[in-house]
Formats: structure tokens, sequence, C-alpha cells
């Protein structure tokens, strides 16, 4: 019997029949994330390797029984949350079988006295928002893929959404999970506010993308639904002056929730298409939450940028326009172009005495391949900051257009490594980045391969990850 018809015969005693499949339009569908090189095949009208079956389940008890069969016949288990990946995360490289969390979806208990929810992870995170919008509640998580992925992909990679600022990455906001093992086994870490109890468990799977475990249920921290949301937007002169802005309203104890600065690339796009004079670097931001609070927070602002970096004051519009609209770009311009062309996003993070130089040395990289690249600055924090390249190259007569893609992330994580910066601040690694992960790391990914092994004696949780299969494994879904 091939391992596919025992699969199937066996996972259906575990879920029902109903849910799974072996449909070539199922697996299709569910072996893929977001990421580039799958556009490159559409267009080329190659498919990536499959896995052997597609499973929803409803249950933890169901996935820890899918997990101990996987173990007893030695297939590889792959969790897919809304598969909006862009790093080749959910690719199953080596067959197997794909967990579908969508089903997984069901929100457990709002604590009106705590300010909590827990959840299970495979629900649609603005499902989750929308709900406890409804009870008067806010996540206070919006990453532009809110409509299209899991609290469990969310946890999987630490996302982080445009409202950082104030609300924090998911990793601040999540108390306790439930995890099921690579063996099978259901643990929960404790959903407190903070403790003292050894090194924190939950953080161990928070980020590790499906390779240590499954997370399943999250308990996580959640806001009042703010009183008031105020905009402003601001004209500086360059990077530099607008990051220094930046860095000194963070200095003195302000967060407001959304603070995005463009370079001059990326401005010029921005302000063009609102009809203003396309020059500087536009720097929007909102404040929100106690309406006495965001006055005060908007007004040391405005000191700030207005009265130490002599800043145009570009009024609540551009900022505003972004809020309102934010999701419209990023629909049309995948669609048209990708896989005809290199179209990606690079996301890194640094210290603020290294950002900057972060910022410039990868743009070198960027027009050594005579790449159109853009950036802005979205996510900060007291201590520094991360950097979104947008960036676009069509193909070259003669070269084939992945291993220029391959050039190009070579050289801009080599750089990123040499300066000392995060080569991911919120995509996370997949297969992407695997190749610099251990280098990331030193000798400290030594506790990482360490752990993997302990708990994952037979590979079996999304095998090749996390740069456990280096750029070989990369390569193995063209
Ligand atoms: C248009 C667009 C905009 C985006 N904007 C943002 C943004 O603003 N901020 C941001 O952070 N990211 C953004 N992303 C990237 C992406 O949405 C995030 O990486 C997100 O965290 C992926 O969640 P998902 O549910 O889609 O996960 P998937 O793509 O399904 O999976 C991602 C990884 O997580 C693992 N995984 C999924 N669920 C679980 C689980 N329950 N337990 C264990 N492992 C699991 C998978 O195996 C895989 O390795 C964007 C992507 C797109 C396409």
């Amino acid at each position: 019997m091939s391992t596919q018809t025992v699969l199937k015969d066996r996972i259906s005693k575990i879920v029902g029949e109903e849910n799974l499949s072996t449909s070539l339009v199922d697996l299709a569908i569910c072996s893929r994330d977001l990421w580039l090189p799958y556009f490159f095949n559409i267009v080329d009208r190659k498919l990536w390797k499959l896995p052997d079956v597609v499973v929803w389940p409803e249950t933890t008890e169901q996935i820890s029984e899918i997990i101990k069969l996987a173990n007893e016949i030695k297939v590889p288990v792959i969790t897919l949350g809304g598969g909006a990946g862009v790093c080749g995360g959910i690719s199953p490289t080596r067959g197997g079988i794909i967990i579908d969390m969508k089903r997984m979806n069901k929100i457990i208990e709002i604590d009106d006295k705590s300010l909590t929810v827990r959840t299970q992870t495979g629900i649609i995170g603005m499902e989750l928002e929308e709900e406890l919008n409804k009870h008067g509640y806010t996540l206070g998580h919006y990453p532009l893929s809110i409509y299209s992925s899991t609290i469990g992909g969310f946890l999987a990679c630490r996302s982080a959404g445009v409202l950082s600022n104030k609300y924090g990455k998911i990793e601040d906001m999540v108390l306790g999970i439930q995890v099921v093992l690579p063996t099978g086994e259901i643990i929960e870490t404790k959903p407190v506010p903070r403790s003292a109890t050894g090194p924190n468990l939950t953080q161990l799977f928070v980020g590790s993308e499906g390779v240590l475990g499954i997370i399943t249920e999250a308990t996580l921290r959640i806001h009042e639904l703010p009183e008031e949301r105020i905009y402003i937007s601001y004209r500086l002169k360059s990077v530099h002056e607008g990051l220094e802005a930046i860095r000194k309203i963070f200095r003195c104890g302000v967060r407001p929730a959304i603070v995005r600065l463009y370079d001059e690339y990326d401005t010029k796009l921005t302000l063009r298409s609102l009809g203003l004079p396309a020059e500087g670097c536009l720097l929007i931001l909102s404040f929100e939450g106690n309406s006495k609070l965001v006055k005060v927070e908007k007004e040391i602002t405005e000191n700030i940028c207005e009265k130490e970096f002599k800043a145009e004051n570009l009024g609540e519009k551009p900022a505003k326009h972004w809020w309102i609209h934010r999701h419209d770009q990023y629909w049309m311009l995948p669609t048209l172009l990708m896989g005809k062309m290199i179209v990606d996003t690079m996301e890194v993070a640094a210290t603020w005495n290294k950002l900057e130089k972060l910022y410039f040395e990868i743009r070198k990289v960027f027009e050594k391949y005579r790449v159109t690249a853009m950036a802005h600055f979205s996510h900060f924090y007291q201590e520094g900051g991360s950097i979104y390249f947008t960036f676009l190259k069509s193909k070259e007569k003669g070269k084939p257009i992945e291993q220029i893609y391959w050039y190009i992330w070579k050289d801009a994580m080599e750089t990123c490594l040499k300066i000392g910066g995060a080569i991911s601040h919120h995509h996370g690694i997949g297969l992407l980045k695997g190749a610099w992960l251990p280098k990331y790391y030193g000798n400290a990914y030594k506790v990482l391969a360490n752990i993997k092994r302990i708990l994952d004696p037979n590979n079996i949780l999304n095998p090749g990850k996390l740069g456990f299969g280096g750029m070989d494994e990369a390569r193995k879904i063209f």
C-alpha cells in the first residue's frame, strides 16, 4: 500500500473521511504560501512538491492523534495557517501531512476582568478582531495580512501589526499557549501576567514556525477600544532627520500607534498619489487611547518634529488616508507582476546605532543588482526599529531570474549579519532565510538544534525549516 493510501485510511478514522483530502487541487492549494518562487513556478506552469494528504481537524486531540500516527509511519507534518506567509514556511519539501488549522477557529473565552481572550489558533486575525470589537475590545494586532492569516500563523512567525508601536508584536500579547509536541503530547503554558518560574516556555514555541510544536490555543492580552484616534503627518528633509525625530519621540516615552517613515523613493510614490509635492521623507503618525493622553502625546510629538527638526506639518490627511486605504495596494501589485519579475519584500531590524547604516548598506546591494527598491520604517522601540524594503526587478536576457533572486537575498542577508542586525523582524525564516539562520545565531544555534532533536526525535514537524535544511531545502521547491 502506498503511504498516501495508508494515511488516508488511518487519518479518516481520526477526523472522518469528509475532513481530509488527497485531491490534486487541495494538495496544491494547501502546500504553498505566498513566497515568490511559487509564482515563478506558476508562470512556468510547474508544480511544486506536494504533500500526501491535507487534513482539517477540529480538536487538539485529533491533531495529537495525527502526529502520533506520523511518528509511527515516519512522515512529516506541516501546519498550515492562513498560507499568507512570504518565506516558504509551509512547503512540504518531503511530502507528508498538511494540517490545515482553519477549522480550529473557536473563541473560547473573553475575560472582561483580566482583559484577555482565549482562542483556538486557526481563527483568522480579522474574525477575532471583529468579535472582540463587538465586546468593546481590540487585540491591537493589525498586520496587513489580517484578513488572510491566522492567530497561530502570527504566533509561529512573530508577526507585527501596523499599530505595534503602541500594542507590541504578537509575542508581547501572548500570555499562555496550548501546544501539541512533535511526539503528539499536549502541553500547556500558564496564562499569567508575568512569572519568575524559570525560562519562558511560551516564548520557546512562539516564533518556532511549526518546527517545535503546533500551537492549538492561545491566551492573548486585549485592550479597551480606543476612545479616540488622531492622525498627524510631516515632511522631513531626509531619512536621517526622520529617524532622529522618531528616536527622540520614543526616548520621551511617547508611543504613537502608527509610525511610518518613508524613504525618498517611497515618499515620491506616496505623496504623488495624494497630489502633494513629492519631496523629502514622509512621516505619518497616529495616536490612540484615552482622549486626554493622546492629546498630550500629539503635543509632545509636534514639538519635537516642528521645533527641533523644522518638519513641515502636512496635517492629518496623508496619515488618515494611509490608514483607510492600507489594504488597497497589496493585492494589485502581486497579482499583476509576481512571477513575471522579482517583486518581494525584506524586513530587517537593528538598534539605533546600526539602523541607518543597515538601510544604506542594503540599498547598495539593490543598486549592485540594478534593483528598484524603496523602503519604509514602521516598527519602533526605544532601542531601535525595523526597515521594510519593497523591491522589484524585471527579467534580464540570459540570466535565470531565480538565480538573481538568490544573489540579492544572499548579499542582503550577509550585509545584515555583518552589521549586526536581525535578518527578519516579522516575516520569519521559512525556507527563504534558512541558510543564514545558523550564521545569525552563531554557536547558539546548537541550542536550537538540540532542542529540536530532543523534542522531535523523528524529525516529524515541518522538517527543513528554521535553517535545518539550509539552501538545499529551499531549492527543492523548484
Ligand atoms: C499582503 C501581505 C501582507 C502582510 N503583512 C504582514 C504584516 O503587516 N505583518 C506581519 O507580521 N506579516 C505580514 N505578512 C506575512 C504573513 O502574513 C505573516 O507571516 C503571518 O504571520 C503568517 O500567518 P499565516 O496564518 O498566514 O501562516 P502560514 O503562512 O500558514 O504559516 C506560516 C508559518 O507558521 C507555521 N504555523 C502556522 N500556524 C501554526 C500553528 N498554529 N502552530 C505552529 N505553527 C504554525 C507554518 O507551518 C509556517 O511555518 C503579510 C503577508 C502578505 C501576503
